[in-house]
């Protein structure tokens, strides 16, 4: 058969000189995006299915241009996003990106660069240790913890989960596994009855089962009870199980508590139990001096985890985990294809610590983020945070009709209408829904909701960049009116 001759000018990528136009073109979208972000509804006003109902069913056979595929993603995207920029979005855990994070995102891009070993990108595999290593020193952690990226706090937690059950060495789980053997007690692991799904999510994914996971009351500040932890183990070591792994919070997600990590380090030291501690959001307030108390005892955990795509402006997603047993978390996920397989004996390859091959170059982030705004940058806008998270505590406790339902550590307020007429529970909650719903419409702010002590409670939280005083006054002012406006249809 006769070979055709091909026209290679036909493949390959976008011509540069139309990347270049574009890409000019997107910048200037981004800047105006931001600069304008507050003209944005926070949560979009939509029905569900609405935004998948305007993409075609099918691909395009044929390549488009950019301009159109831009003019639909202004038209259908952009309506359909939730704006977590958006000074008013005070629900969750705020997670706004800054633009040296979204700049470094873009070169990320770019370089296209897979840290799965050394080899595969000396400068992703090098920063990451080096820029994880500056991170450790802003939060007051020594040197004896190794840091990892992974993607979310969730995978993090997993692993840490992972190597705590790899720590029991005598069981042989990464070898033999942990179902059908009778040589092996059921593995129990603590955490608060306020910490994040997540560990619980970790510990499914791992075989620990559902009654594997042992939820430790807290006290009336929600933070765990160090008294009632030491009874579990005692109770269940008595039982035939075997705690492995205790999981403390700095920050939980409903009213940022801060577990008493000191105590429950004493207790795993005794015990020698492996001590995860969760600091996705809360974490990062320790970067101020004031705040490091904050981490007292987690110099003495075997792994520690902060989100800086929480608080410290980075896009998502981005995770730091530390651990003072980098090994044990190795021996739990080493299994080196003999392709991978490096000569270069004296470099840590990051596939080796965890389930994932490929990954992404997220440190970059991390170094532009921290030079840019500097450690003193970073840590004047998260006094800025809870000095907003003061003024809006005073303002729900001096207004009649608002009730605070827990304690302020950081920027997080939960609380919910209380007018002194209004005593029964059941009547409160209905009454706290239907002021949710209210404000839930109003586009301007979004806070979310969460369950105290099984009370329906609204929740706000200050952690987002681009947030300042007249914003909290507004969200005050809407919260205001809104929840009067609630009490007048009673
Ligand atoms: C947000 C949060 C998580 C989950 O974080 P992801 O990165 O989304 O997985 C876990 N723990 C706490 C305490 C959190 O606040």
């Amino acid at each position: 058969m006769e070979q055709q001759k091909i026209n290679s000018k036909k493949f390959g990528d976008m011509p540069v000189e139309d990347f270049r136009k574009h890409g000019h073109e997107m910048i200037e979208w981004i800047a105006d995006y931001l600069e304008n972000i507050e003209q944005y509804p926070v949560f979009p006003n939509i029905y569900p299915g609405e935004i998948k109902n305007k993409i075609p069913l099918h691909p395009p056979v044929k390549g488009e241009s950019i301009e159109n595929i831009f003019s639909d993603f202004e038209k259908i995207i952009v309506p359909g996003t939730t704006h977590w920029n958006h000074p008013g979005f005070m629900a969750y855990f705020n997670s706004s990106a800054s633009t040296p994070g979204i700049l470094a995102e873009l070169l990320s891009a770019a370089l296209n660069a897979n840290g799965m070993i050394w080899k595969t990108s000396p400068s992703a595999t090098e920063l990451e240790l080096a820029s994880l290593n500056w991170l450790r020193q802003m939060l007051g952690l020594n040197d004896k913890f190794m840091g990892i990226i992974y993607d979310t706090a969730s995978i993090s937690s997993m692993h840490a989960i992972a190597a705590a059950r790899e720590q029991l060495k005598e069981y042989q789980f990464k070898e033999k596994g942990m179902t059908g053997r009778k040589d092996v007690p059921r593995l129990r692991l603590y955490a608060s009855e306020h910490a994040h799904s997540s560990i619980d999510k970790g510990a499914l994914t791992l075989g620990i089962g559902i009654e594997g996971i042992r939820k430790i009351p807290v006290n009336k500040e929600f933070k765990m009870i160090p008294t009632d932890l030491t009874k579990a183990i005692n109770e269940d070591r008595k039982n035939g199980w075997c705690p492995f792994c205790v999981v403390a919070t700095v920050g939980t997600t409903s009213t940022t508590s801060i577990d008493p990590v000191d105590k429950i380090a004493d207790i795993c030291e005794r015990e020698n139990i492996w001590l995860h501690v969760d600091g996705a959001h809360g974490g990062s307030a320790a970067i101020i001096p004031e705040m490091q108390w904050i981490l007292k005892g987690t110099e003495r955990a075997d792994s520690f985890l902060v989100n800086p795509h929480k608080w410290l402006f980075h896009p998502v997603d981005i995770t730091a985990f530390y651990t003072r047993k980098p090994d044990v978390l190795k021996r739990a996920f080493s299994l080196v294809a003999d392709y991978l397989k490096t000569s270069e004996a004296k470099v840590d390859n990051y596939m080796d610590y965890g389930i994932q091959l490929g990954r992404r170059f997220r440190a970059l982030k991390l170094w532009f983020v921290i030079r840019y705004f500097g450690v003193e940058g970073l840590r004047e806008r998260l006094r800025y945070h809870l000095y907003l998270g003061k003024e809006f505590t005073k303002w729900i406790d001096e207004h009649p009709n608002f009730e605070r339902m827990a304690p302020v550590p950081m920027s997080t307020i939960c609380f919910r209408l209380h007018p002194k007429n209004i005593n029964a529970e059941k009547e409160l909650e209905e009454l706290n829904l239907r002021f949710f719903n209210e404000l839930d419409t109003s586009g301007d702010i979004m806070i979310s909701h969460t369950r105290l002590n099984d009370k329906y409670v609204l929740r706000v939280n200050m952690s987002g960049l681009r947030m300042e005083l007249k914003h909290i006054e507004k969200a005050w002012e809407i919260i205001r009116t809104k929840g009067e406006a609630t009490l007048m249809k009673v």
